[in-house]
């Protein structure tokens, strides 16, 4: 991955909580935030001295078709649709590179990937993931991702990955 975690911990939208729709679910026109994630994605890349080939762009483009996670499986289909359609290590491999730049973020209890409107800052957080529509809305609440990083300092523990999943029902589904 690509976050530091020794780092002071990234704090931002601590108020995304109060906030009357999810984060994920988009009311205006999704076309622009497709364009913001392969735009801020081709940046980065290019500081970072990173190819940003047409594979891993497509593959961005279609975790982003909406703010549901989407699984290996889907993008593969889709991809498979299209003419040229690349061999399935290829598109792994290009979910793996999306991972660590921090582009995307996996969701393990979904085994899908999702998009992330953050990839310029390097953070951690938590997951909410409804278990009925699929949605799942990232979250950096820096009193959890402290707790978390003090209890693994009292185990002599090293944390490598600090992401939380929280399995439940959304607003909207209940
Ligand atoms: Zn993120
Ligand atoms: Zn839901």
């Amino acid at each position: 991955m690509f976050f530091l975690y020794g780092l002071p911990l990234v704090v931002y939208n601590t108020a995304i909580m109060n906030e009357e729709t999810p984060k994920n679910v988009c009311h205006h026109h999704h076309a622009t935030c497709i364009e913001d994630a392969l735009a801020t994605a081709e940046k980065l890349c290019s500081e970072r001295k990173q190819r940003f080939t047409p594979l891993r762009r497509r593959v961005l483009e279609l975790v982003w078709q909406s703010h549901r996670p989407v699984g290996a499986y889907e993008i593969l289909r889709q991809l498979t649709a299209e003419e040229g359609c690349p061999a399935p290590p290829t598109v792994y491999r290009a979910l793996d590179f999306l991972l660590d730049q921090g582009f995307i973020h996996r969701i393990n209890a979904l085994n899908a990937f999702l998009g992330c409107t953050k990839a310029e800052e390097e953070h951690i957080g938590q997951m909410f993931i409804c278990k009925k529509c699929k949605n799942a809305t990232e979250l950096s609440e820096p009193e959890i991702n402290q707790s978390v990083k003090d209890a693994a300092e009292k185990q002599g523990f090293e944390v490598q990955e600090q992401w939380l999943e929280v399995v439940g029902v959304c607003k909207d589904c209940k």
